[in-house]
């Protein structure tokens, strides 16, 4: 049996346009766009180290914090800021003149300090479902999605898909499997 070509109908992440994927890791329709999500990443890149570099400033124990520092800290926007002390959420304090401080515990208590979205781990605990009625076997997948078994078995390694071997048949969810082949990677 020919090995059959990868392919998958995506929705390019950059304009939306539909395309034909041609490796699993295509996440847009033409160089352009790539060139485009790439400059973004890249854009996004400066922004959160140019927020590292703020809370690098602020010391552990600082207590009054501005909203600039709010929002390096835990990436919550003025607007957002603003409405929470509107709703009596968060209490305001006023130094000076223009300078409005907000508390960092009462923050803590409302929000995650900011995660930078790049580095983020992807690395998610799951629950998987590995009973069989809720799984595909190796050949299953094979035919659904017109593959060979070798590249089934690389991209179950390649991603990490966990798989339950009973009898002669390996077992792998069938949603894990779903969504590597059809859906769009935002
Ligand atoms: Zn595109």
């Amino acid at each position: 049996m020919p090995a059959a070509k990868f392919q998958i109908l995506r929705k390019c992440s950059v304009c939306g346009n539909e395309f034909i994927a041609k490796t699993i890791e295509s996440y847009y329709c033409s160089s352009a766009c790539s060139k485009i999500a790439w400059k973004r990443r890249k854009a996004e890149e400066k922004k959160q180290q140019l927020l590292d570099e703020i809370v690098k400033t602020i010391p552990q124990d600082k207590e009054m914090i501005t909203i600039s520092e709010a929002f390096a800290l835990f990436g919550v926007s003025r607007e957002t800021i603003y409405r929470l002390i509107r709703k009596g959420i968060l209490s305001k304090f006023n130094s000076g003149v223009r300078k409005t401080y907000v508390s960092k515990t009462e923050l803590m208590k409302l929000y995650p300090f900011r995660e930078n979205p790049l580095t983020k781990s992807r690395s998610v605990t799951k629950l998987y479902n590995l009973e069989p009625e809720s799984c595909y076997t190796i050949g299953e997948i094979a035919e659904k999605y017109h593959l060979n078994d070798s590249t089934v078995y690389l991209h179950i390694r390649k991603y990490s898909i966990p798989t339950r071997q009973i009898g002669n048949f390996v077992y792998v969810p069938k949603k894990e499997i779903d969504e590597l082949y059809k859906g769009a990677k935002k």
